[in-house]
């Protein structure tokens, strides 16, 4: 049976410059991303099960109600959600799976999954993010008082993560998010099955 893979939960700012680093994780080594569902409107450019699966707002309770995410929550009036099926064939099959999640639905992961690691990424400086959600040009103006409201909400809760990393420059944080996620295979709490059969095969001598 293949080694199961790691999930790792992915959060930040909006603006922090989550989606680009994970795109890089994936096409450099090979991560499997979970597809999440939406009741957000396409961006341009956006497409169907690429990005995001869209959904009404009657099709996501629907699948709230059949118990088909890990995780789900409302962010900036819409809802996001990230469907089990996916995500358990992955890891099961040994693929590392990133979650790109925000701050409750990482928390829901944290408490449902407790050895699921969380990293926070968060542009250097405030001014920088501004900046950046700005010069992205996917959002009214609203809409980004809005997310720049909801960074200040989501400040008081980074100390919930297990890591922190500062995307300062995008092909270092790149480096350091992917020596951490092959560092995670080593946590005591992945290497449970190996801990187990080595400790029994020693035991075996004693007899
Ligand atoms: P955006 O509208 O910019 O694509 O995403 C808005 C926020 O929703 C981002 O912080 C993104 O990480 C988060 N998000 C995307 N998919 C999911 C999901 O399945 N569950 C949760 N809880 N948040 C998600």
């Amino acid at each position: 049976m293949p080694k199961k893979g790691i999930i790792a939960v992915i959060s930040g700012f909006s603006g922090a410059g989550k989606g680009t680093l994970v795109n890089e994780l994936v096409k450099r080594y090979g991560y499997a991303v979970s597809i999440s569902a939406t009741t957000r409107p396409p961006r341009a450019g956006e497409t169907e099960g690429k990005e995001y699966f869209f959904k009404t707002k009657e099709e996501f309770l629907q699948m709230i109600k059949e118990e088909k995410f890990i995780e789900y929550a409302k962010y900036v009036n819409n809802y996001y959600g990230t469907p089990k099926d996916y995500v358990f064939s992955q890891i099961n099959s040994g693929q590392d799976v990133l979650l790109e999640i925000e701050m409750q639905g990482a928390l829901q992961v944290k408490k449902n999954f407790p050895d699921v690691s969380l990293i926070f990424i968060t542009p250097p400086s405030t001014a920088e993010l501004k900046k950046r959600l700005i010069n992205r040009g996917t959002e009214a103006a609203d809409i980004i008082d809005k997310r720049i409201s909801r960074a200040v909400e989501e400040c008081s809760y980074m100390d919930k993560y297990d890591y922190i990393i500062v995307n300062d420059d995008l092909d270092k944080c790149i480096i350091q998010m992917h020596g951490l996620l092959q560092s995670l295979h080593f946590t005591k709490n992945n290497q449970k099955q190996l801990i187990e059969s080595i400790c029994n095969n020693f035991s075996s001598f004693l007899l």
